[in-house]
């Protein structure tokens, strides 16, 4: 089984880049629909079933707004 995990983005910090959403190999993670406090539309991290914890999404933010978390009982 693959890894499970969580990405969380800090939604008024993230400046819309949209770099994560095109670096999530499962597409977990797509633009909101809702603007922040800097009236940006964040990344949303809206499918976080999939998620694989694989990192990429938190390797490829420039302004560091992601934070990847490995859920426990994931692995087999
Ligand atoms: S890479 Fe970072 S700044 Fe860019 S959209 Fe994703 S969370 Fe926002
Ligand atoms: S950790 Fe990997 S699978 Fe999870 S949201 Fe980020 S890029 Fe996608």
């Amino acid at each position: 089984m693959a890894k499970r995990g969580k990405a969380t983005i800090d939604r008024d910090r993230c400046k819309g880049c949209y770099l994560c959403v095109r670096a999530c190999p499962v597409k977990v993670l797509e633009p909101d629909t809702r603007v922040n406090s800097t009236g940006t539309y964040p990344s949303l991290s809206r499918y976080t079933d999939k998620c694989i914890a694989c990192g990429s999404c938190y390797l490829v933010c420039p302004d560091a707004c992601i934070e990847v978390f490995e859920l426990e009982g994931g692995e087999s």
